[in-house]
């Protein structure tokens, strides 16, 4: 069986994807249009979902079939259920997400839809229920009668009000209940009773992408990877403009990232699907190049019935070969970390928003330990020791990025001792952008692409560099500030109200914050927004274009002699520039595409 050097690909099948299966010779003739582009080592075949069980023969004989093409059969399972829609006849109540066979339109596989012609929603499960636990019990044993491992899509979590989750939460918040609740039914519910009927069961528990909302469903990061044998990792992109999760592209390579922190080494893949994205087939192929890039062990490509016999198969298999063919040479990922600990929020995918605009990072669950720099956020606040750590790293020397929001969320709790910033309740508007020159004198006038709202952030004259302010008439406000603090740095970054207004910054803003927050990785970028930059600790590095048009960009590199390679290609880039201090190298890029480098 054809394989991958670098990597894994595997293939969810939902229970409608097991349901429309007819016969197996059927079947064969048509996941052979899968086999034909992708080398597929591993199946999962779902055992419950909404309102449907897979019966154990169907299972067996599914299982079986893969088995005899030496292709591992793994199962999985949907912690949903069907409600009646009875009383609201006129909304429909399926939820968010949807359900069903839609979500491809014209070249999704028609699909076995439960229960015809009865209105009813699919939801979650309520954990407080006696006969919902019952049922997840249940389903855990089955599953693990059958597999040896089974993995969690990722409902598995829970937004019920009902009467008896208000009585059972008593005086704790909704987060924290949750959090307690998804723990306790992880372990009596799920693992414990797999193990009991299969101690040799591997459990695993896949994290959607919207990390954020993570504490208040119940998804509890902090306790739950000690249970589980291994996470799992959303990657899907979504459509950032036109869907209700509007998360960032950056994002299918930022949360594989800070997973893997979470459970070094037991991070068993990333999780991509078609649905809800772009509708264009780069954006498709993108998110199973930001999981490789983060160093995705599988790529899990749900479900079956959404893909097979669809455009979006050949293109991936052809450029998976080819990511196959240059990702060896990449070593392990490094940026600059960012402190996001569990259960936080604030300033919600903001890294994920920089790294469009061209800033490398490394999402770590707790305090990084390092000598370099790194960003506190106004998610780092969640930590209630925070200052005391980031002191620490001052104190040894390390530098440190503050956000507005950070400082926010730390003023009148010490962050004074750091800094003279404070963050004020005025806001700014402006397009005009002025970078630091020398004797305090500003230099140049930069004109973005349209306004940008700031929260302004005052400080003392002196008491810190002003090295990019936003330019009104007769009046300037801070976008990055330096001050020392023992033996360290500290920048505090102004973020604009909305996250994504970085990218309206002129080119010579966007360079300025690279050059200063990227110094100590050895690169940055010269270029417009939504490039991003994915390094690794061996001297190599990939540059991923989220634009929709060609551009070019300059690739700043420490030191006079280094050599770049285009590994794919092979060919060294003459450099533009050479000076002591820096190489300076010109790279035309593709649209959503990327390019492998090395230094030597
Ligand atoms: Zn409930």
């Amino acid at each position: 069986m054809a394989t991958y050097k670098n990597f894994d690909i595997a293939v969810y099948f939902s229970t409608r994807c097991l349901a429309s299966i007819t016969t197996l010779e059927a079947f064969e003739k048509e996941f052979s249009l899968l086999e034909k582009h992708l080398n597929i080592s591993k199946v999962y075949l779902e055992t419950h979902r909404d309102d449907m069980d897979m019966s154990a023969d169907l299972l067996r004989s599914v299982k079986g079939f893969f088995e005899n093409k030496g292709i591992k059969v793994s199962g999985g399972i949907t912690s949903t259920l069907f409600k009646s829609q009875e009383n609201k006849p006129l909304i429909d109540e399926t939820g968010i997400f949807g359900c069903g066979g839609t979500v491809m339109g014209e070249n999704a596989k028609a699909l076995p839809s439960p229960q015809k012609g009865v209105k009813k929603a699919w939801t979650t499960f309520c954990f407080t229920d006696q006969a919902s636990r019952q049922k997840l019990k249940e389903i855990s044993e089955f599953t693990a009668s059958i597999f040896d491992e089974f993995i969690l899509d990722d409902f598995y979590f829970t937004t019920c009000t009902c009467e008896s989750c208000i009585k059972e939460k008593g005086d704790r918040s909704w987060e924290q209940f949750r959090l307690d609740l998804m723990a306790e039914v992880s372990k009596s519910l799920v693992i414990d009773p797999a193990k009991k009927v299969n101690p040799k069961c591997n459990v695993i528990i896949k994290y959607p992408n919207w990390i954020e909302a993570y504490q208040e469903t119940g998804y509890n990061t902090e306790i739950e990877p000690l249970l589980f044998d291994e996470i799992y990792t959303g990657t899907e992109t979504r459509d950032t403009n036109h869907s209700i999760q509007h998360l960032p592209r950056y994002g299918s390579y930022s949360l594989m990232r800070w997973m893997e922190n979470v459970k070094p080494g037991k991070n068993g893949g990333g999780w991509i699907d078609p649905g809800q994205g772009i509708r264009n087939l780069a954006y498709y192929l993108e998110q199973a190049y930001l999981t490789y890039f983060a160093k995705g062990r599988e790529l899990m490509l749900f479900c079956y019935s959404w893909i097979v016999d669809t455009i979006f198969v050949p293109p991936l298999g052809f450029e998976l070969e080819k990511l196959d063919e240059v990702l060896g040479e990449t070593g392990n990922p490094v940026g600059i970390p960012v402190y996001e600990p569990h259960h936080a929020h604030g300033e919600d995918h903001l890294y994920d928003y920089l790294g469009m605009a061209g800033l490398a990072f490394e999402p770590q669950p707790s305090f990084p330990e390092t000598d370099s720099l790194i960003m506190l956020t106004a998610n780092s606040a969640r930590d209630e020791r925070v200052l005391e750590k980031m002191k620490a790293h001052l104190i040894k020397g390390a530098d440190v990025c503050i956000t507005s929001g950070f400082l926010e969320a730390m003023q009148g709790k010490g962050i004074e001792e750091f800094t003279s910033a404070r963050y004020t309740d005025k806001k700014a508007v402006s397009r005009d952008y002025m970078i630091s020159g020398m004797g305090s004198v500003f230099f140049g006038d930069y004109y973005g692409r349209n306004d940008v709202l700031f929260p302004v952030v005052s400080y003392s004259n002196n008491g810190a560099d002003c090295l990019i302010a936003a330019r009104k008439d007769d009046n300037n406000f801070a976008l990055l500030l330096r001050n020392h603090y023992a033996n360290g740095t500290v920048y505090t970054l102004t973020i604009p109200d909305d996250y994504a207004d970085f990218y309206k910054y002129p080119v010579e803003a966007l360079t300025t914050i690279r050059q200063y927050l990227m110094s100590s990785l050895g690169v940055y970028i010269e270029g417009v927004d939504n490039v991003g930059i994915f390094m690794y600790d061996n001297e190599t590095f990939i540059v991923e274009s989220f634009l929709d048009n060609d551009t070019i960009i300059k690739l700043h590199v420490a030191g006079g002699a280094k050599k770049l390679i285009d590994v794919r290609s092979g060919q060294e880039l003459t450099p533009l520039l050479r000076k002591e201090s820096e190489s300076i190298f010109e790279v035309p890029l593709k649209p959503v595409f990327y390019k492998v480098f090395k230094l030597v």
